[in-house]
């Protein structure tokens, strides 16, 4: 590893603790920016976001409330189950190549939309032809997860788990995004907990 490589790592290891901190910021209660008008002036003539985070479309998962985040600070990239689609990566590398970002966070959540869509489609061995890319694309997390754990309830669970660490692997091998650290990590809708999630 170079020192210019062994630096990147650290810097993003730094903001990886950063996001982490703002989390429990968000789930005390106790934000410390309110991203209003004011603070939409003040970021506005330029940007250095520090991280990306590739995460779900759902309404309920707001990537810079969740990490406590300014206006500026957090480059935000969404695909149904976040999966990763050209356009998705293409924007994951223009953050690492013209922005310096040097983390990106792959945020699954609990009670995905996309991820029950492809279980329900694997379990019916058939698939709603208006979902039908995402299902697709969805398809092997699903069908493992229910070979894996059948019907019990974490079957859901388990299935976003192995997206999130499916989508952390792809980014990973990509040349383009050589020297970002990309770590999966998981939502917790209720508590609003953010969980890292090994890459086994
Ligand atoms: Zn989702």
């Amino acid at each position: 590893m170079t020192a210019t490589s062994l630096m990147e790592n650290h810097r993003a290891a730094s903001t990886l603790v950063d996001l982490l901190d703002g989390n429990g910021r968000f789930v005390a209660g106790e934000p410390r920016y309110r991203r209003d008008i004011v603070a939409a002036r003040t970021a506005a003539p330029d940007q250095q976001p520090s991280a990306a985070v590739f995460t779900c479309i759902d309404s309920r998962v707001t990537a810079e409330s969740v990490f406590d985040c300014d206006f500026g600070q957090l480059l935000v990239v969404r695909t149904a189950g976040h999966v990763p689609d050209r356009a998705a990566v293409g924007s994951l590398e223009f953050a690492a190549a013209e922005l310096g970002v040097s983390l990106v966070v792959v945020l699954g959540h609990e009670r995905c939309g996309a991820i029950n869509a492809a279980l329900h489609a694997v379990e019916e061995e058939s698939h709603d032809p208006r979902s039908g890319y995402l299902v697709e694309q969805l398809w092997q997390p699903a069908s493992q997860a229910l070979a894996e754990s059948g019907e019990e309830p974490n079957t859901a669970s388990h299935a976003m788990r192995l997206q999130v660490r499916r989508t952390v692997a792809d980014l990973g091998r990509r040349a383009s995004l050589d020297g970002v650290l990309v770590v999966g990590a998981v939502y917790d809708l209720d508590t609003g907990v953010v969980s890292l999630v090994d890459e086994s």
